[in-house]
Formats: C-alpha cells, structure tokens, sequence
C-alpha cells in the first residue's frame, strides 16, 4: 500500500482580498472599514489606477510584514509639467488604504490643491526620486532593513554580489553583478536628509543605484512605474534577508 496522499483543501474562499493575497483576519474599527470602501473623490478619479496600484501594493507590503503600525509611504508620478505625485496621505494603515487616503503634491512635497490629507513627512523625498526620473517611488520599514541598516552603517553602505536575484534589478542581466544600497543616518529633518541624499546623487552621477537605506528606519526604492518599484522592493527585500541571515550580527 502506498503512502495516503494529504487531502487537497479548497482555500479558494480565503482570496477574496482586493488582490488576492490571503490576510488574516483582524479586527479593523468601522473607521478603517468605511474608509476603505467609501466612493472615490471627484478631484482623485483622474488617478485611479495609481490609486489601485498603490492600495494593492500597500495591501501585499503589509502582508510581508514590510509596512506595519502605518508605517511606510509610496508614491506615483501623475504629471510631469508641472510635476505632480501622488502621495499616501499621513498616518494610513499601509494594509487597508482607502481610495481618499492620497495627496497630489508638487514638485516640493506641498498639496497641490486645497481640502487634502496631510502628506506623509517623508514626501520631500519621493521628490527629489521623481526628479530623477522615477515614476513610482516605494519607502518600507522591513525588520531587515531595520537592523542591516544599523550592522552596515559604519560602512556606509551595503554591497551585495553574485546573487542570481541581483537579475530581477532593472538593467541587471547576469547574477555576476554587485549592487551597492548606500545607507544615511536617520532624523526627524527630512529637510537636512534630503540634501544629504540630493549630494550623494550629485557626487555619483554615474554609479547605478536603485535604492538606499536610512539607518534603523527603512528603504526606499524606485521604478519607472509602480510595478517596478513593487518589484525592486520585492528584490531587494529578499537579497537583504539572505544576507543578514547568512552574516553573523553580533
Ligand atoms: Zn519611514
């Protein structure tokens, strides 16, 4: 007699989430719910794909553990002349986005029309990103970012080589590639990290880099549209947990 096979279970009813990822059942304030499935704003429909976009990522980051506690923030170019971002509004759970929970900035972080949200704390820095030429720009708080960030801090950057998934970066076609994620100490002065990071793009205008790390806080990436961005996280997210675990941390 063979070995009985487990019995296949139908799972089917679990996904049923807006993009199919199963989540957990949690129990969310009637707040949260009716901001999720209130009706779209006439001022935002114009940007509802970014929006959609954007709520599933926020949707998947949370899943992953990425973007927790209303951590994190994402953005989508919507205008280049004059440049306009869409921006996750401040203090949004990052898992159950509301089709109002966005702001549309301008080119220095600031509403571009009246009667919106308050815009994350860190828009300057999807900014200066959209400004060199990134169409979506994706900031999470990943436990490994967090404490790689703190190990690689004194040397001021992360250099990670010879993975096959250094293939999934744009531009990146052989596994005998090295990467590196520069890393810049945290503050509260979003205004003062901004030029830091504005210089270090100054002074290595020709060295590809698709993304950094701010000290014991997080990563920012980018791509020229959303699912890019999604995907140089997902990218980036994976070489970091191999490396931390395959690094002695202590
Ligand atoms: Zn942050």
């Amino acid at each position: 007699m063979g070995k009985r096979l487990p019995e296949i279970r139908d799972h089917s009813n679990l996904l049923n989430s807006p993009c199919d990822v199963f989540c957990p059942t949690i129990p969310l304030d009637s707040t949260e719910l009716m901001s999720q499935h209130e009706p779209i704003k006439p001022e935002l429909q114009e940007y509802e794909t970014a929006i959609e976009g954007l709520r599933q990522t926020g949707h998947q980051f949370w899943t992953r553990g990425w973007s927790l506690g209303t951590s994190s923030n994402y953005s989508a170019v919507v205008g280049r002349d004059p440049l306009r971002l869409l921006v996750t509004a401040s203090g949004k759970d990052k898992g159950h986005l509301g089709p109002n929970d966005f702001v549309v900035c301008d080119e220095l972080g600031k509403p571009a029309f009246e009667n919106q949200p308050k815009s994350s704390a860190e828009t300057l820095l999807h900014c200066l990103a959209a400004k060199r030429g990134a169409g979506a720009i994706l900031h999470t708080h990943s436990v490994w970012c967090t404490i790689l960030s703190e190990h690689f801090s004194p040397l001021g950057g992360i250099r990670i080589s010879d993975f096959e998934m250094l293939k999934g970066l744009e531009g990146i076609t052989t596994h005998e590639a090295s990467v590196w994620i520069p890393i810049f100490d945290n503050t509260q002065d979003i205004p003062s990290l901004a030029v830091r990071v504005e210089q270090y793009f100054a002074e290595h205008p020709n060295e590809p880099c698709w993304g950094y790390l701010i000290r014991r806080h997080g990563m920012y990436t980018w791509g020229k549209n959303i699912a890019e961005a999604r995907r140089h996280i997902e990218i980036l997210e994976f070489l970091l947990e191999c490396l931390g675990r395959s690094t002695k941390l202590v």
